[in-house]
């Protein structure tokens, strides 16, 4: 790929960096996001900021213009989304119905189901999460348990899912679901359903993190009536729709990728006042964190170079997930060793450099070798469907 922007992409970098000088609720290069700690009140700031975003058309910016989008491409996309992360801007609140369900309803829903739910999730006037997981199926999803029996005029939906986000502040749920549970192979007779998380039968019970907040849940559906209309894709071909909502899990990460060069900058920059380059191992440490975050700018690129000429999301994704998840547990683990007698400090205690916000990103980071599918199948993906080495 060729590095360089183009004179349009860089007009357009200069767009958003006027608007934000405008209209980011903080002042731009200078100040940070408030703290918010109560969950509930971060996603009610958050929708304020993103509806703001959205009408200036600057979420889902590679969408169709008639559905709020400016029909651009993959390298627009990441020029705007480094510059947001650049701004400091809050992740959006609405990232799952954004990232995840948006691309999977413009590959597969009908024109009435895009027309219904895409402008709602650019504005996050409605937020979704996604019920894909649940206790017995989470790397092994196929075994899903969760039943969608066809009755008169849609669905009845029973079963548990667990480790959803966000589904305590969510409108809609993308929902896999077992349709017809004598199909011969076990990817088989899956669908996917939209399904109201304020219609009767749905439970949502909050699960508390290592962060000590609760951003994900168990969701128990109890007979739950969904209309037919709420299908998307056709009955029982759930498991390709799936497939392309995963793949957008994985794959070009601008945010991660500007998240990680803020914080590789802030560790350097711990590590001058705590004295962290004093120390030969570290100093050594700090380097690699370092270069990682650089080799990690060069593998989005390279993925953002084959999405640009046209190429769907596919299994080499697996590489990028699998690659920043190590580097940003590495990185955090060489930050809590700069902070040193500090490091098992909270939010609140006297002499902890951040805050705490060292702490928490290190708890948090945790997660990123288990979300969006754990690296031991990220590496197995990669074995199989890359390197065509032969099925375990
Ligand atoms: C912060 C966070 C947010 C999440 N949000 C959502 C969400 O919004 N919606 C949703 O649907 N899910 C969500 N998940 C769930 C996530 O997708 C699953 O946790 C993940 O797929 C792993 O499934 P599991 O937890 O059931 O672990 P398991 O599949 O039970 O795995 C347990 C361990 O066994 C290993 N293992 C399992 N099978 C194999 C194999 N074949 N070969 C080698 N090793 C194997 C795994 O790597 C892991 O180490 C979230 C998870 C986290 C941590």
């Amino acid at each position: 790929m060729d590095l360089r922007t183009t004179p349009e992409q860089e007009a357009l970098r200069e767009e958003l960096r006027g608007w934000l000088t405008e209209n980011l609720p903080w002042e731009y290069g200078v100040g940070l996001p408030p703290r918010i700690d109560d969950l509930a009140e971060a996603v009610a700031f958050g929708r304020r900021w993103q509806a703001s975003l959205a009408a200036a058309r600057w979420v889902g910016v590679t969408w169709p213009r008639d559905l709020g989008g400016r029909g651009l491409g993959a390298v627009e996309n990441f020029v705007v989304t480094e510059e947001l992360a650049r701004a400091r801007a809050p992740e959006l609140v609405g990232r799952i119905g954004v990232n995840l369900v948006g691309p999977t309803l413009l590959a597969h829903g009908t024109d009435e189901q895009r027309r219904r739910w895409l402008p709602q999730i650019l504005s996050a006037d409605e937020l979704w999460c996604q019920l894909f997981s649940e206790p017995d199926a989470g790397s092994d999803l196929a075994s899903l348990r969760t039943r969608a029996t066809p009755v008169e005029g849609g669905y009845r939906v029973t079963g548990q899912k667990v480790w959803t986000s966000y589904a305590q502040f969510a409108d809609w749920g993308l929902c896999l679901a077992r349709t017809d549970p004598d199909a011969p192979k076990r990817q088989q007779g899956i669908s996917v359903l939209v399904v109201d998380l304020h219609a009767p039968g749905v439970e949502v019970r909050p699960l508390v993190q290592l962060t000590g907040e609760a951003e994900f849940n168990e969701v128990i559906l109890n007979d739950v009536f969904v209309p037919a209309d709420r299908l998307i894709g056709t009955e029982g071909q759930g498991w390709a729709v799936a497939g392309s909502t995963l793949a957008h899990e994985r794959g070009v990460n601008p945010r991660q990728l500007v998240i990680h060069s803020q914080l590789i900058a802030e560790l350097l920059a711990l590590a001058e006042a705590e004295g962290g380059f004093d120390d030969r191992r570290r100093r050594q440490a700090l380097a690699q964190a370092y270069t990682e975050v650089r080799l990690f700018q060069l593998h989005n690129w390279r993925s953002l170079s084959a999405l640009a000429k046209g190429e769907e999301p596919g299994p080499e994704g697996s590489a990028l997930k699998l690659y920043w998840s190590e580097m940003s547990k590495r990185l955090h683990r060489t930050a809590m060793d700069v902070l040193g007698p500090a490091a098992p400090l909270w939010a609140g205690a006297e002499g902890n450099p951040g805050g705490g916000a060292w702490q928490r990103s290190w708890l948090y980071y945790q997660a990123s070798s288990i979300f969006a599918g754990t690296n031991e199948i990220q590496r197995t993906l990669i074995a199989e469907r890359v390197l065509g080495l032969p099925r375990g």
